[in-house]
């Protein structure tokens, strides 16, 4: 059976949350959160290797007290356990002391054959936390993939990036970062939804990793944010006119223009 850690975060829906210009930040109150959509997808990639080849998953998500109602929702989507990693002086963490947190609270769990973060988070957006995760576990990272099947006790993963594809074998341990064209989700039944609210959740504190207040949270982050600007985008309407023929054609020209179609 295959031992699976899924990371998942909590994040405002940024549909509807706002920037605040004063302070760089985005105004969090009274702003609903989310699980973050591509740890949806990394869910759905460990919910069906446990589907086809029979899995052990742990979700694990690093956030304040209110970021159990992620986990909720992993365990109604089907995860056997669930851990979240909070404390008060992990206040302030930056990437590196987030991946850092979440690597040793990951280590705690045991040995693992495969780790599944999403490829990028809405809030933070860096796409960091995947590929510091697989320095610190000292686990080689798989992006892009297509598709995943277990072969004579090890991995075999097509990857598609940009035009070339690639079919690849890899020993377990590994960790993979999902992206939103993997797979499609699932969606809860009510009943699980129901059935998972009284499920236990595993809390990893400061005090359960180790190490001082000085190695965590904005102590611990070498990141300083300098300055940050808001960038709109407008969106207009443009209507071409002549023949089907001609309009087609000024489509791929204005498509190619800004690089939406390459050939
Ligand atoms: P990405 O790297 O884009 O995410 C990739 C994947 O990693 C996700 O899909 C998910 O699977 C996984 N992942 C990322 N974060 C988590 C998590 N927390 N738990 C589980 N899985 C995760 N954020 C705060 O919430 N509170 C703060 O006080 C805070 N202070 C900050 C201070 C500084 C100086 C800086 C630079 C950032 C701060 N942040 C804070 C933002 C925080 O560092 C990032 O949200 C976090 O490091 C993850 O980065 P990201 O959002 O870019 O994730």
């Amino acid at each position: 059976m295959l031992s699976i850690a899924v990371t998942i975060k909590q994040v405002p829906d940024t549909q509807k949350a706002r920037f605040d210009p004063k302070t760089g930040t985005i105004d969090r109150s009274g702003t609903e959160s989310i699980m973050n959509p591509d740890d949806l997808h990394a869910l759905e990639m460990a919910l069906s290797i446990k589907d086809r080849f029979g899995a052990v998953i742990t979700a694990i998500t690093m956030g304040p007290p209110h970021a159990i109602d992620v986990l909720d929702e992993a365990y109604a989507l089907g995860v056997d356990s669930c851990v979240l990693v909070s404390d008060p002086a992990f206040a302030g963490s930056d990437s590196l002391v987030t991946s850092k947190t979440l690597s040793s609270a990951i280590c705690k769990l045991g040995a693992l054959d495969i780790v599944i973060t999403g490829c990028e988070a809405i809030d933070g957006n860096t796409g960091h936390v995947g590929f510091q995760l697989s320095e610190y576990l000292d686990m080689p990272l798989i992006t892009q993939i297509h598709k995943f099947d277990v072969c004579d006790g090890h991995a075999v993963i097509e990857r598609l990036y940009g035009h070339e594809y690639q079919k690849i074998k890899v020993e377990f341990p590994f960790l993979m970062a999902i992206g939103k064209n993997s797979n499609r989700v699932r969606i809860p039944r009510l009943a699980d939804i129901n059935a998972c609210l009284d499920k236990k959740i595993i809390t990893f504190s400061m005090k359960d990793l180790g190490g001082t207040t000085m190695e965590y949270g904005s102590a611990g982050s070498p990141t300083v944010v300098i300055e940050t600007e808001l960038f709109s985008h407008k969106r207009t309407r443009e209507v071409f006119s002549g023949s089907p023929g001609d309009k087609a054609d000024l489509l791929v020209h204005k498509l190619k223009k800004h690089n939406i179609l390459r050939y």
